[in-house]
């Protein structure tokens, strides 16, 4: 499938700030900058992690309003260039210097807009994972909640059913579930997953350090969530190419492209940069599986363990006040929502 799921999405008018111009740090700042992350990093006790379309770009799937970007195209009749499905695009070296920050211990929570599905298939643990707008590779049970990572798109948007049918068997010699599977992925009018965003939320508070990556900040309540770690006495460091709204409330700011700040930010922690083996599922931090198609809410077991679980599947048979002030309220945003943004001052 082709990596323009925008064009699956319901037509929606109000697309926030679209094709603001990208601005670059000096090679001289961005070193100092990066070394004060990491000085950041190194001293935080909860680092989480935001990661927005800015982080996919360089595995080839285009972000929504870069200058290239599907929305930003979009405004001038021109339709975004893409030349890989989701199911070929390979993690970029920032999704797997993410997965080596939470190796290490440094990385508590991530919370991703993205649906690209590259954040679990670059092997990151998905029990401390929210994927506030849904994932292309899975599908969830509309009768008991387990979810299915898959190898291929599941094909369909907007929560709507897949045509598949789960098979989950409570205790032997019971019926499988067989309740409807539907997309996890969200339309513009579809409210947040709760489980996913109410961790995500959780995890904001509890941070004392939010660094957001490749995020032009203009979906709520995605946007908001770093501000509840600066509420309750944190900070927040963006890394973004266009500068955004939020970027007043950044304790810092860096201007480059991610895969370059998290390249040298892995050098200063002295972190390698886990290489890429194959697509990977990992449904926990702390628990060894058995299949990939885990109910989320398993009990965790001793070991970690990250496997090609796609092998078996087969055997068996994915700031700046130049900006508007008005942030695009877009029906994502839930009716209690976490943040009221008119708290801040
Ligand atoms: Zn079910």
């Amino acid at each position: 499938m082709s990596v323009n799921y925008a064009a699956g999405l319901s037509p929606y008018a109000n697309k926030g700030v679209c094709g603001l111009p990208e601005v670059f740090d000096s090679p001289e700042e961005l070193k100092v900058k990066v070394e004060t992350l990491a000085q950041l990093i190194k001293e935080s006790q909860y680092l989480v992690v935001h990661s927005g379309a800015g982080i996919s770009t360089s595995a080839g799937i285009p972000d929504f309003r870069g200058p290239k970007g599907v929305w930003t195209l979009e405004e001038k009749g021109e339709l975004p260039h893409f030349d890989i499905t989701f199911e070929d695009a390979r993690p970029s070296l920032t999704h797997m210097a993410v997965l080596g920050l939470q190796r290490a211990g440094y990385l508590k929570y991530l919370i991703s807009q993205n649906v690209d599905g590259l954040h679990v298939r670059s092997g990151f643990p998905r029990d401390l994972l929210s994927e506030l707008h849904g994932n292309m590779f899975v599908e969830e049970c509309e009768k008991c909640g387990r979810q299915y990572v898959r190898e291929k798109v599941i094909g369909v948007m907007g929560l709507k059913p897949t045509g598949r049918y789960c098979d989950f068997v409570r205790s032997r010699g019971l019926r499988a579930c067989r309740g409807k599977l539907m997309s996890t992925i969200l339309d513009w009018e579809d409210s947040l997953p709760d489980r996913d965003l109410n961790k995500a939320d959780n995890a904001s508070r509890q941070a004392d350090l939010a660094l957001t990556l490749g995020t032009s900040l203009q979906i709520k309540p995605s946007a908001d969530l770093p501000l509840l770690t600066k509420r309750k006495g944190g900070k927040v460091v963006i890394v973004n190419l266009q500068p955004t709204k939020y970027d007043k409330h950044a304790y810092l700011c860096i201007r480059a492209y991610v895969d370059e700040v998290m390249k040298q930010l892995m050098e200063l922690l002295g972190l390698d940069v886990p290489k890429w083996e194959g697509p990977t599922v990992c449904e926990s931090a702390t628990a060894l599986e058995t299949s990939a198609d885990v109910k989320p809410e398993h009990k965790p077991a001793k070991e970690e363990l990250r496997r090609d679980v796609f092998k078996e599947e087969r055997k068996r048979e994915a700031q700046d006040d130049s900006v508007q002030e008005e942030s695009v309220s877009v029906k994502r945003e839930r009716g209690d929502s976490p943040v009221d943004m008119n708290e801040e001052k």
